[in-house]
């Protein structure tokens, strides 16, 4: 299904999103951050209720260094295997810590294992999320090398792209020194690293790329 779904957004602006996903992760989420404010690039977060709550102060970092964070459910479930209560809880809680530790509703959330059905799409629309997918998945959480996810993002590259990776959920080191590669590679290129609501707002956006 693909409806309502965004998987990335039509812009000839030579711009990417780079999203991170099942943090705020004190082992990784520190180093990711002080990557990304070297090099001038903004991120997007989608992060989990139980790790915010671990880790509030991680979390106001990453608003206050101008990234997005997103609405990743409250306990990382199959949503598609929930009934629409357990659902909504999942997705309600997690707002609810967000705006608490903001003092903003977010509008960004993106659906555990990307595993979706009508049910989720209609929750997600009724709390008014956009559902963030990913147009480069780089598979980063099977720790396949640096090499490869470098590799993935850039033989994938283009406008407006929106590249899946973690920040947390296991063993992230891999996924920090590719991203020290990518973001000098990328600045080569020319491309821009913006959050996702960033890229929606490109002054060159169109319906049809
Ligand atoms: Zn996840």
């Amino acid at each position: 299904m693909t409806g309502n779904l965004i998987y990335k957004h039509r812009t000839s602006d030579k711009k990417i999103a780079l999203t991170f996903d099942d943090g705020p992760d004190p082992k990784h989420t520190p180093f990711l951050l002080d990557l990304l404010k070297a090099a001038g690039a903004k991120a997007t977060f989608f992060a989990v209720g139980r790790q915010l709550e671990s880790y509030p102060s991680l979390a106001r970092r990453i608003v206050e260094e101008g990234h997005d964070l997103g609405n990743h459910t409250y306990s990382h479930p199959d949503l598609s295997k929930l009934d629409a209560g357990p659902m909504h809880e999942e997705l309600l809680k997690t707002e609810l810590i967000i705006q608490n530790i903001t003092e903003t509703k977010p509008r960004l959330f993106r659906p555990p294992y990307l595993s979706c059905n009508r049910q989720v799409v209609k929750a997600a629309q009724k709390f008014g999320y956009l559902t963030i997918m990913a147009s480069i998945d780089t598979h980063d959480y099977k720790r396949p090398g640096v090499k490869p996810i470098v590799g993935t993002v850039m033989s994938k590259l283009n406008k407006g792209a929106i590249v899946l990776m973690h920040d947390s959920g296991g063993d992230r080191r891999q996924t920090i020194e590719a991203m020290e590669k990518l973001l000098g590679k990328l600045n080569k290129k020319q491309y821009e690293c913006v959050s996702v609501t960033e890229l929606f707002h490109s002054p060159n956006s169109h319906e049809d790329a």
